[in-house]
């Protein structure tokens, strides 16, 4: 009887790279470190059943065939020559320059793919539907263009080179000099250094390609469009639990969430303000740091009062423009 390996339990999700053929995995480890040089892949690089994503990603623009110029020698250590004859370079063969072998290479031994660092930025542009011009910012970063996510726009970014902290630094100053809004890098290594700007987020790729056999797919990780909002969160929490001013904006809004259903409904904003101050005195009284009676200002207490009104959907009733969002 056949006895079934128990799957170990897993305390973090599966990253899509773990269903990557080896030979992908292996050449972004290469791209990583290549700079410049590109990276080539032999039919002995490719296992048989990772060889229908070669024309998927052929298709996709990451990989181009490419013959190759030099193969070993049949008969010695060195590397022979690929010479091409006839009107097309149709006629193929192989000289030695070592020791004059001349052998007759197979179609087969010839084929090799080809992938650089353009081509990976091309091709993520293509699989993650990222529009604009790509450009680079430094020797190991690629702007790829742009990437909405609701009513956000991210710059999005391609580095290499970021495992290692040192590097890793040089290429995030010269994204966030680049940078004009709220960016995304790509990193293609795994574990990227962390980023300090709070306006740049970092994936690696080995969260977010998954591959099929039409070739790549991209998933963007939700963490990704997380960073700013958690930091504006923490900036506006440690406001409130600083400012006297803000705490009491807060218990005022705690005030009319309570009455809006109640004695303020069917009234416009400016008129509950109207009414608070009249009526409420004691909602919008605080003391500040240096110990001085003062009462939240207009603007405040519109907005609150506004705040409220948009969180029971009635915004109908919110008059006038100047409501900060
Ligand atoms: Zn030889």
């Amino acid at each position: 009887m056949k006895t079934k390996t128990k799957a170990k339990p897993t305390t973090r999700p599966r990253k899509p790279s773990e269903r990557w053929p080896r030979f992908f995995s292996n050449m972004l480890a290469q791209l990583d470190v290549a700079g410049d040089d590109p990276v080539f892949l032999t039919k002995a690089d490719i296992a048989s059943d990772a060889k229908p994503y070669l024309s998927g990603f052929m298709n996709q623009g990451l990989l181009s065939e490419e013959f190759t110029n030099a193969l070993a020698c049949i008969s010695c250590d060195a590397m022979a020559a690929i010479l091409r004859t006839g009107a097309k370079g149709e006629k193929v063969s192989a000289l030695c320059p070592c020791c004059g072998a001349v052998f007759q290479p197979s179609g087969k031994e010839l084929r090799r793919w080809r992938a650089d660092w353009n081509s990976l930025g091309e091709w993520i542009k293509v699989i993650a539907a990222i529009n604009g011009e790509m450009e680079a910012v430094s020797p190991s970063a690629l702007f790829l263009g742009h990437a909405a996510k609701g009513q956000e726009r991210f710059e999005i970014y391609l580095a290499r080179s970021l495992a290692d902290q040192m590097t890793a630094r040089t290429i995030y100053s010269a994204i966030s000099q680049s940078m004009n809004g709220r960016g995304i890098v790509l990193s293609v290594a795994g574990n990227p250094a962390k980023i300090a700007n709070l306006k740049m987020t970092i994936a690696s790729l080995d969260e977010c390609i998954v591959l099929t056999d039409a070739g790549g797919g991209f998933a963007w990780p939700e963490h990704v469009f997380a960073g700013k909002d958690q930091a504006k969160q923490r900036a506006g929490f440690a406001k409130v639990q600083n400012d006297p001013c803000q705490k009491q904006k807060e218990n005022l809004k705690g005030f009319v969430r309570q009455k809006i259903t109640g004695i303020f409904a069917d009234k416009y904003h400016h008129k509950i303000a109207e009414e608070i101050i009249k009526k409420h005195a004691g909602q919008i009284a605080y003391t500040d740091r240096l110990g001085k009676k003062q009462q939240l200002s207009k603007r405040l207490i519109l907005d609150a009062v506004a705040e409220i009104m948009r969180e029971n959907g009635l915004d109908d009733w919110i008059s006038g423009k100047k409501f900060r969002k």
